[in-house]
Formats: structure tokens, sequence, C-alpha cells
């Protein structure tokens, strides 16, 4: 029988992008997922557990019944606004389910766990390409309960050998090439499928969030990665594990900045449309500028993004919004 990998946030944007990979890659992911903002129509390459981190018991079960090889934790609250407003509850639920999550593992001898960090652990740093040494100093809360993730994770690990992949992601984006899966946020808070809603009249504008940051054009700078890129490393960074290569943090980015406005304009470029357009003030815990100097990924893990052009991206995104299954 195939070896089963639990992957919690089965049901969400990029945890259903990282079952396909792990299906693909000969492995049977098993989903778990409170459906708090993942849909049960993703869950489509293996089983789907619905059940909550916080609840301990539910997790070990979960462990116990499906006895996966390893964890791919997605599961999150992931939202830097929301996070500005409500820093108790990022910080209870995402560290405290993780805990949860990597008490249960290791107490079951799960020895691989693969974990979905953020560029947000950074924080605002003047522009500076980010690699994986740099230090950091999170500016909003969601940022500061991955980081603590991160130390736990760490401590796990020198306690009790728990090995650990963690990725640092930059902006995810984009969706499934082959149209199976995509971005489904209710609310939808991310700038492309946003930007896309405008275009496509299922909103009336897109609201650019700030135009006097310190970048060329005023707008903040991002760094996309394409989901199906970005999975495609998370199984890659479990094999590594696998092959006792031991634990280790990668970033994953283009290693290309765009700016808000950069991106509206190549929008217009895959679409034929143009984006109508508002001006609003800033997001509160925006950094300027986050991009990767993403060089590790790709000369250790041997990791080849194909998809993460910018148009591409736009693209895939545009055809998953033309999609039955994408509801507004
Ligand atoms: N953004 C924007 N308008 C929106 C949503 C996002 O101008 O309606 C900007 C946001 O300020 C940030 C970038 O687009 O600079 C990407 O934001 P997103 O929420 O997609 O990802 P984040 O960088 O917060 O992870």
């Amino acid at each position: 029988t195939m070896a089963k990998v639990l992957v919690t946030g089965g049901a969400g944007y990029i945890g259903s992008h990282a079952c396909k990979a792990l299906a693909r890659a000969g492995f049977t992911p098993v989903a778990f997922d409170n459906l708090s903002t993942g849909w049960a129509e993703a869950v489509k390459y293996g089983p789907l557990v619905v059940g909550d981190l916080m609840d301990r018991a539910a997790v070990a079960a979960a462990i116990a019944e499906h006895q996966p090889v390893a964890v791919m934790h997605f599961a999150a609250l992931s939202l830097v606004g929301e996070s500005m407003k409500d820093p108790g509850l990022y910080w209870r639920v995402n560290v405290g389910g993780a805990l949860n999550l990597i008490g249960a593992a290791a107490e079951a001898g799960i020895r691989y766990f693969v974990f979905s960090s953020t560029c947000a652990t950074y924080g605002d740093q003047d522009g500076v390409m980010l690699t994986e040494d740099t230090p950091q100093y999170p500016i909003n809360a969601y940022g500061g309960s991955k980081r603590a993730i991160e130390d736990i994770l760490r401590d796990f690990g020198a306690a009790c050998g728990l090995e650990h992949v963690i990725f640092r992601y930059f902006n995810v984006a984009g969706a499934d090439p082959e149209g199976e899966l995509g971005e489904q946020h209710r609310p939808e808070t991310h700038l492309i499928p946003l930007m896309l809603d405008a275009v496509a009249g299922r909103r009336p504008a897109l609201t650019v969030f700030g135009d006097d940051y310190p970048t060329p054009d005023g707008t903040c700078v991002r760094d996309y990665v394409h989901v199906s890129d970005l999975v495609a490393a998370h199984v890659l960074g479990l094999r590594w594990l696998m092959d006792g290569k031991g634990s280790r943090v990668f970033n994953l980015g283009s290693g290309r900045g765009f700016s808000v406005r950069e991106v509206i304009g190549e929008s217009r470029a895959v679409t034929n449309r143009e984006v109508p357009v508002v001006q609003g003030a800033r997001r509160p815990g925006d950094a300027a500028a986050l991009v990767s100097a993403s060089t590790r990924a790709i000369e250790e893990l041997g990791w080849q993004p194909r998809h993460s052009a910018l148009r591409e991206m736009i693209a895939h995104a545009w055809a998953w919004a033309q999609k039955p299954e994408y509801r507004r």
C-alpha cells in the first residue's frame, strides 16, 4: 500500500494542490481540515478527515487511524489584516493548533514534518533580498505566530528527532494548470483574485492599498510564486527528509518582485480588459517589499519553478475564475 501523508488544511487552496502533487508522487494524501475556510469538493485525491487541530484527541485519532509516515501542515489562519485586528485569535489558533499537531505527531513516532511558514516572519526589511538567514522580525501577529511555530519545531527536533522542513512562502498565486483546483477564499482578500473579480464585474473595483510606500511606484512589492511550483517543492522537501538529509529552512519565491501596479498591468495583457481601480489607504501590517533570494531551494532541493511567470499565474487564476466551480 502507498505511504500516507497527513495534510492539514488539505481542503484549502495550497493544501488541496499539495494533495494532488502527493498523489502524483505515489503517496496517499489524508486531508485533515475543519472546513472553516476549506472546501470538501477540493479533496479529490485521498480521504478527508473533518476535524479541528484545536481538538488534540481528534488529531491523535486521525494519526492512529491512518498511520501517516509524515505530516504536511498547511492549516492556519493566514490573513495579515485580520491578525492585526485580532492578534489573540492568531496566537491561539495557529500556535495552539500546531502545538497539538506537533505533539501528537511526535508521540505517534512520526519522523517527518513539512511546515508552511511565511515571508511575513521577516517583517519589513527595507526591500533587501530575503535569504533563509535573514533575521526574522515579524511586524504582524500572523508572522509572529508562524515564527513561533518554527521555534516549536526546532525544539521538538532537538528533543525527539522530529525532522522538519520549513518553507517560507512568498505570495502564492495561480491555480492548477489542469484546471482541477484553484483559489476559493470567502471572503477573498488576495490581490490577484480580487483584481480578476473586478475585471469580471463581480465587484465594482480593486482598491489599491497605499501609494506612498518607499518603492519605485509607491505600491507594495511582492514576490509571486505559482501554487503548483510551491507544492512541487513540498514533495521534494518530503523526499529530502525521507532521504535523511535533516531539518532545513527554504524560502519559496520566484526571486522577482512586482508592485501592485505591475500586477494590474500584467492582468490587462491576460484578460484584454481594464481593471477598475480605486486608490485606498495603506493596509495595516503590510510590509513595503518582500522579495526572496530564492536560490537555496533550487540548488539544494533541485526545485525548478515552471509556472511562476506572473503572466502564467494570472492566466491560470483567470481560467479558474471562469469555471462553474468558482463561487463568489
Ligand atoms: N493589495 C491591494 N488591494 C487588495 C488586496 C491586496 O492593494 O485588495 C495589495 C496588498 O497591500 C499587498 C499585495 O496586494 O501589497 C498582496 O496582498 P495579498 O493580500 O494578496 O497578500 P499578502 O502580501 O498580504 O500575503
